[in-house]
């Protein structure tokens, strides 16, 4: 997989994001002050809106909350990705990260089926985490 793309914007919490990513750590933030978990990284909790949030490494695994395969896309920087499957996965710690399941076979997936994450070098000096069902799978 490569994903030809625009260089993220890097504020300090992405940098500490990818960082993590490049070392194979699925990074998500929990809230010091009410416990809440959360994905993208935010500078506040989107709970109680306290600024005091933590880095929390994600176990990395959880289930296939609901997918699409990209059969054609306008986006000129994922085009050539295509087919690729698209999904929205539920970490064990509650939270929905948007990646993309790999090494599967779309025509196989079921609804929350569990799934782990694994990291793909998309060039530039990035990591993304993506998730399979390989090796999850009963
Ligand atoms: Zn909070």
């Amino acid at each position: 997989m490569s994903i030809p793309m625009r260089s993220p914007v890097m504020d300090d919490l992405g940098h500490e994001w990818f960082a993590a990513a490049a070392q194979g750590r699925l990074l998500i933030q929990r809230c010091a002050s009410c416990g809440h978990a959360q994905f993208y990284p935010r500078g506040h909790c989107t709970k109680c809106f306290s600024f005091d949030m933590e880095w929390h490494t994600a176990t990395g695994t959880g289930r296939l909350h609901t997918w699409s395969e990209v059969m054609w896309t306008g986006e000129a920087e994922f085009a050539s990705d295509c087919p690729y499957v698209l999904a929205i996965v539920e970490l064990d710690e509650g939270v929905l990260v948007t990646s993309r399941i790999v090494d599967s076979d779309p025509a196989s997936l079921q609804c929350d089926e569990p799934v782990c994450v694994t990291f793909r070098d998309i060039g530039g000096q990035l990591v993304l985490p993506v998730f399979t069902v390989q090796g999850v799978r009963t």
